[in-house]
């Protein structure tokens, strides 16, 4: 489980893709939306059912005309409820998981917002280099790791959210929520493998 990357699941792991999906993840945190023309001129027409690939999978999402990239591996350009910023770059995510997930994989500062689902609480992560030093009264808060398959962004980041204690992820979710209940430190580790390919 440890060294699986629910971004790679599905997806051609061959070195063009990963080109690709580095040339996308590294505009995107800087700000900047794809445009699906500029990966053609970069890439080539072979780009194309790649991108469709990462579509279908889950893993990058087009604007209504199909022409532009406007998130992909976690990063949103559109607004959502979770916020994170990298240097002086402000950004959104798919789900809590990534604030806390790509700033370990990437070993930058930065700092990320999300709330509790069940009460609403601010709940700050704010990293030096990828490491997150969280305050005592902090180590209550865990993250909900859904199990799930099949597209990313549709059927694990709705659940992948972060809570103040492992009683407000029981009142969210039920008793016998399907997933696992992580400490911040393991959401850290799981983001290392998730972005691996960011990473190197
Ligand atoms: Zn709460």
């Amino acid at each position: 489980m440890t060294d699986f990357s629910i971004l790679e699941a599905g997806i051609d792991k061959s070195d063009e893709m990963v080109e690709v999906r580095r040339a996308i993840f590294s505009s995107l945190l800087d700000g900047r939306v794809v445009s699906i023309d500029d990966l053609v001129d970069s890439f080539g027409e072979e780009v194309i059912p790649r991108i469709e690939e990462l579509v279908d999978g889950g893993v990058a999402i087009l604007d209504n005309e199909r022409a532009l990239i406007v998130g992909a591996e976690g990063i949103s350009l559109a607004e959502t409820a979770h916020r994170l910023s990298i240097g002086d770059i402000s950004l959104y995510t798919w789900c809590a998981f990534d604030i806390v997930g790509i700033p370990a994989a990437l070993k930058v500062d930065s700092r990320g917002v999300t709330n509790c689902p069940t009460c609403g609480r601010e709940l700050r992560f704010d990293a030096s280099r990828g490491s997150f030093d969280l305050g005592s009264e902090d180590e209550r808060i865990v993250g909900f790791w859904p199990n799930s398959s099949g597209p990313v962004i549709a059927n694990f980041c709705p659940s992948a959210l972060i809570y103040c204690s492992i009683d407000h992820l029981r009142e969210h979710r039920g008793g016998s929520f399907d997933g696992q209940a992580l400490p911040i430190e393991d959401l850290a580790s799981r983001g290392e493998v998730t972005w691996r390919i960011f990473s190197a």
